[in-house]
């Protein structure tokens, strides 16, 4: 038997931070990045005798996801305690919930037009965060920051529904994608606010029954998710075809070795001794309260997305693409606020700064530039002021040093040449240095033409108006 013989399965447990201002039981702020233990207080410190209250603003969060991935919204609703001990939980139990979670049975779709793929949604909880423990540079042992604790959570729990890491990836940039629309989270997987469990277990293709799985925790990076659940999926085929069983365990992926290592064997439900938090009241949802947060849930991606094929003419593709980030659809929106060229402004999106976002290794939302910026550039190339290729050029500077594009090609130069003894000038000079591609022009190569044309270009370092050197070397050439 091998690798091919078998199929890769995997669920998520996604955790995402929500963006309230407070934490989910008190009202210390959530901020990221402050000073340690500075965003703290008797709740969050687990003071004995300090008592919870959950923030409406979690609650309202968690539905809006909810809808958004098509669950069912449970009417009653409660929080439970979940026991265990770690230094990094000063209660020594995590409010979450067990029977009742807010949201059940909704899906979401990933893939390709005409080849999607449906992958269900068990539940989403709300719980709170733990703090975090930071090794102590000047000796052994670990300082704790509880300024996380109590920042509110939830957890998307996908149904064992994707068949390799790529499903896996699709559907994480999926869930991100619509967090981001609602504006639940901010989803900095770098800053941690996003991460997943991943669970993964392999079985023979055509088997009924699923395999045992391994799960791994905290991974906050498309890159060792896909790398790990890869690795995983091969350890556990070689296991089995060694005629060894695969242990449910908690495993650690890491990142430098590219391997995963036993953390520890994994817990059951009972091992939590789950109870009702008696220190807080039920969750009881009006219907009326349900269809409120419905009527002003934002617009979602695939509404956008038929909106850009209908009112601005782009292909699926493209629409598809610019959607998949609310931030990069976002900028195409606000700079068609000011520039109409749709196409044009989708163009560029989508190649070149799409082509540097990547080089540059950042993120949509980490455009420095913003979306006037890239409208005046657009306008400038619409009214031949500069040429295409000078807009390449003005966008890298736009990333470097973002300012007004008209300031940029004043202080570079870098304005078109549309005057015609300057053009006729250049011309002229590029046809007494080419001889051998007139002759060839009038044996029929039209490409000699091109080849002109690039000439002059590189002669003007991109400046000269294109179409008006073309028109120029034909008439010169049928002379
Ligand atoms: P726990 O919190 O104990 O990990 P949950 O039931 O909340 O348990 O989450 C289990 C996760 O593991 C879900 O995302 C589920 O889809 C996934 N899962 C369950 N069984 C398998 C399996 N055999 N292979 C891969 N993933 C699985
Ligand atoms: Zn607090
Ligand atoms: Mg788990």
């Amino acid at each position: 038997m091998s690798k091919e013989d078998y199929e890769i399965v995997v669920g998520l447990e996604v955790h995402a931070e929500l963006s309230t201002k407070t934490k989910i039981f008190c009202s210390c702020p959530t901020e990221f990045g402050a000073e340690p233990n500075t965003h703290v207080c008797p709740v969050c410190m687990a003071m004995p005798g300090a008592l919870p209250v959950l923030n409406e603003k979690v609650v309202e969060y968690a539905v809006k996801a909810g809808l958004a991935t098509n669950c069912t919204i449970t009417r009653q609703s409660k929080n439970d305690r979940k026991n265990y001990f770690y230094p990094d939980l000063p209660k020594s139990y995590q409010i979450s919930q067990f029977d009742k979670p807010l949201c059940e049975h909704g899906q979401i779709t990933i893939g390709e037009e005409g080849e999607e793929k449906t992958i269900g949604i068990t539940r989403i909880h709300i719980e709170e965060d733990a703090g975090k423990l930071n090794h102590n540079e000047f000796g052994s042992g670990s300082l704790v920051d509880l300024n996380r604790a109590g920042v509110p959570l939830i957890e998307i729990v996908s149904e064992p529904d994707m068949r390799s890491s790529k499903e896996a990836e699709s559907y994480l940039r999926k869930i991100k994608s619509i967090l981001e629309y609602i504006e639940v989270s901010d989803c900095k997987m770098q800053e941690g606010s996003l991460r997943a469990d991943v669970n993964v277990s392999v079985r023979k293709k055509g088997a009924k029954e699923f395999g045992t799985r391994t799960e791994m925790k905290n991974m906050n990076s498309f890159r060792s998710i896909v790398r790990a659940i890869e690795y995983e999926a091969q350890r556990q085929i070689e296991v089995l075809e060694e005629g060894g069983k695969i242990n449910q365990e908690t495993l650690r992926w890491d990142d430098v070795s590219g391997k995963t290592f036993s953390m520890r064997d994994k817990e059951d439900a009972q091992d939590y001794r789950y109870f009702p938090e008696p220190d807080l009241v039920a969750i009881k949802l009006s219907e009326e309260y349900i269809q409120n947060i419905q009527n002003h849930l934002p617009e979602l991606p695939e509404s956008r997305k038929k909106r850009y094929l209908e009112e601005h003419g782009l292909t699926k593709k493209e629409a598809k693409m610019l959607t998949a980030s609310k931030y990069m659809s976002n900028m195409f929106e606000d700079t068609l606020a000011i520039c109409k060229n749709s196409k044009a402004v989708a163009n560029w999106l989508l190649s070149d700064v799409s082509r540097i976002l990547n080089e540059k290794e950042l993120e949509p939302e980490q455009i420095p530039f913003t979306a006037e910026n890239l409208a005046k550039m657009v306008i400038l190339i619409d009214k031949g002021t500069i040429s295409s290729a000078i807009g390449k050029k003005v966008l890298e500077e736009l990333f470097e040093a973002p300012k007004d594009p008209e300031e940029i090609i004043k202080e570079k130069g870098w304005i078109q040449i549309s005057d015609e003894g300057a053009i006729k000038e250049v011309v002229l000079k590029i046809l007494e240095n080419n001889p051998q591609s007139i002759i060839d022009f009038k044996a029929g190569k039209d490409r000699a033409l091109g080849f002109l044309v690039g000439q002059a270009m590189k002669e003007t370092k991109g400046k000269a108006n294109p179409k008006m050197l073309n028109e120029m070397f034909l008439e010169e050439l049928k002379k």
